[in-house]
């Protein structure tokens, strides 16, 4: 691995039309030339309310990768019309918020961010601590989007 291999981390969906925008939008802000992908179908779902197994299996190749790749960050993302997780907008707000705050409970040396692929395969930032000025504000609150277990 050479020191221009820079990665960032992303937890996305398995659906095809989520990947890009995820990838480009990580090169572009980012600044990494690769983006290692961990793929659930509705992941923000099953991360916001799947089994601890479940989590648990996320977890482990979020770390495979930041340990490996030294990747510089944590993208979790949710879309538009996703088959796996077929909510309303605000809800997968809601949970990406959640995962988002899980995620940093970690404690990993990296910026955890939200992202939202909207109805034009575009990225809507949910939460990233170093976007303050482009950061999007929920709908819901912290309080309620924190999972109830
Ligand atoms: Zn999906």
């Amino acid at each position: 691995m050479s020191e221009h291999d820079t990665f960032a981390t992303a937890i996305n969906c398995i659906d095809g039309r989520a990947q890009g925008p995820v990838m480009d939008w990580a090169r572009k802000h980012l600044n990494v030339r690769f983006v290692d992908v961990i793929t659930e179908p509705g992941d923000d779902k099953v991360l916001f309310n799947g089994s601890e197994m479940q989590k648990g299996a996320i977890k482990d190749k979020v770390l495979v990768s930041v340990r490996a790749h030294n990747s510089k960050a944590v993208i979790v993302a949710g879309h538009h019309d996703c088959a796996g997780n077929p909510v309303s907008r605000e809800e997968h707000w809601k949970e990406i918020c959640a995962c988002v705050r899980d995620i940093r409970l970690w404690n990993l040396p990296v910026r955890v961010i939200g992202l939202w692929v909207n109805e034009r395969w575009e990225i809507e930032v949910v939460d990233d601590p170093n976007h303050g000025a482009e950061m999007a504000i929920p709908e819901v609150s912290l309080d309620q989007a924190h999972p109830a277990h």
